[in-house]
């Protein structure tokens, strides 16, 4: 069937194989959808912004896509004609199939041959990469076009900038044709199937399951998981995924009612015990040992952190973790407040340099450095003290060891790791502020470089949200340094 109306789109089928009851949703009842997360929402500009740099692999290429995404159907026909006319390269190209619409990213004209090319912003292949490029090609080829080879371009993780990009060495280009060749007749049977899911009266009955987060968060969770308590199961950070379904289909859905019995870990049974008896576990002689004297020279650190997929500096790659702002708070031996200072990098100097310099200032005003979950700080220091050994030198306590370590463990906070839940159960002031997440900041960060008059509103957020961590992260030092001062 060759008609360009189409029941169910790429990102359908996706959301389809994933869970039919997400998929009957999305279609019937769209107005149930959690709102969309600043995580997703980095992940989506990011892959948008690569898709157009790919392009470059092919240049001077056509772009068939529509003005709107209701205008589907031109773009189908405008595809057509670009075919008929043997064009070399088509961007956006699209078709219809069976009831399904798909757009390939880029379709080549070589040697007489048509070629697809499907374009990923990840660093590897995935499973449901290969489902993708799979409905794709069943889509393009069922509508009439032969395909002589299907690849999947992705990033190359071992590319390093020097001077120049090259786009041929930065994405890798992986001939899937044989791969996808095996799912054509699943993905004809997922096909009728979801067909016949999005003609139903009724949602499917379809329980929570681990399909739920994968491969993507499900985005109607907020409808499915009504019924799952705030503080339950699956909110204990020291089961698995396995185990807390477990429990869940066990009709267990708050930890208080695990039987002891259902753990064999040790260290899970002692938790169990810590939540069923409302105590707090802490292994003093670790934690004295971790954190040391208290009356040293101190500065707190809250680093943000992104990972842009481009690297825009020589000797940088795809994807590597990198600042672009720092916060530091210096607490002198007797000091009371913290002296807090605020580094914005600039955008167009490397940002390792920088970092290295504000690390070096900072190191040469304290004898310790103070951050949460923060691994980098520590590697970047290292490195910098074998290059540098003028460096004054520092020690490092990362807090969120007390918690991976197990030194300690409050059942309020059940395992979870987010230090300004931690600190706000010490300090009620702190729960009232609304801070940054990671992906708030960054989704701002790139607003401002983009944009300057959004700089200073920022600033203003970034500084206070900085604040807020390195008050946490100070409140729970010393929390834990209270702890060994009492018996
Ligand atoms: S939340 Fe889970 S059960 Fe509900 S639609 Fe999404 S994947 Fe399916």
């Amino acid at each position: 069937m060759t008609t360009s109306k189409h029941a169910l789109s790429k990102s359908a089928f996706i959301r389809g194989w994933q869970c039919h009851k997400a998929l009957y949703l999305y279609k019937k009842r769209y107005y149930l959808r959690d709102k969309l997360t600043p995580e997703r929402l980095v992940k989506f500009k990011r892959g948008t912004n690569i898709g157009l740099i790919a392009r470059d692999l092919f240049p001077e290429g056509v772009d068939a896509s529509p003005s709107t995404p209701f205008q589907y159907a031109k773009s189908v026909a405008y595809t057509q004609s670009l075919i008929s006319q043997n064009t070399n390269t088509i961007y956006e190209a699209a078709f219809v199939y069976n009831g399904v619409l798909a757009a390939l990213d880029i379709l080549a004209y070589q040697d007489g041959k048509w070629y697809g090319y499907e374009v990923k912003s990840s660093l590897a292949i995935s499973e449901t990469y290969l489902m993708d490029a799979a409905l794709q090609y069943y889509v393009i080829t069922g509508s009439g076009l032969k395909l002589d080879g299907f690849f999947i371009i992705y990033m190359n993780e071992d590319y390093v900038l020097n001077s120049e990009p090259k786009l041929n060495e930065l994405f890798i280009q992986q001939n899937v044709t044989k791969d996808i060749l095996k799912l054509q007749s699943f993905v004809q049977q997922e096909i009728e199937e979801q067909l016949v899911v999005i003609k139903l009266d009724k949602s499917p009955a379809i329980d929570i399951g681990t399909y739920c987060d994968y491969p993507y968060p499900c985005d109607f969770k907020g409808h499915c998981w009504k019924r799952v308590p705030q503080n339950s199961v699956f909110k204990l950070q020291w089961l698995d995924e396995l185990q807390k379904f477990d429990l869940y289909y066990k009709g267990i859905l708050i930890p208080d009612n695990i039987p002891y019995d259902f753990l064999t870990d040790p260290v899970q049974i002692r938790k169990l015990k810590a939540h069923k008896e409302n105590i707090v576990l802490t292994n003093k002689a670790a934690l004295k040992d971790f954190l040391g004297k208290r009356n040293q020279q101190l500065c707190f650190l809250r680093v943000w952190y992104h990972k842009p997929a481009l690297p825009l500096f020589d000797g940088l790659k795809p994807y590597e973790q990198l600042p672009f702002f720092i916060s530091s708070g210096i607490l002198g031996e007797k000091d009371i407040k913290m002296e807090i200072n605020h580094y914005l990098l600039e955008p167009d100097i490397n940002p390792l340099i920088q970092f290295r310099q504000i690390l070096s200032d900072v190191a040469a005003k304290c004898n310790c450095i103070v951050t949460f979950n923060d691994k980098e700080v520590r590697l970047i220091y290292d490195e910098l003290a074998s290059s540098s050994p003028e460096i004054n030198p520092v020690s490092f306590i990362d807090l969120e060891n007390i918690l991976s370590l197990n030194y300690y463990y409050d059942p309020i906070f059940f395992g979870q790791s987010d230090i300004l839940d931690i600190a706000a159960h010490f300090n009620n002031e702190l729960a009232k502020e609304k801070v940054l997440s990671d992906a708030e900041a960054i989704l701002e960060y790139n607003e401002a470089v983009a944009n300057l008059p959004e700089a200073a509103s920022f600033m203003n957020k970034i500084k206070k949200s900085s604040d807020q961590y390195l008050i946490s992260i100070r409140s729970f030092y010393n929390f834990l340094h209270d702890i060994l001062e009492t018996d």
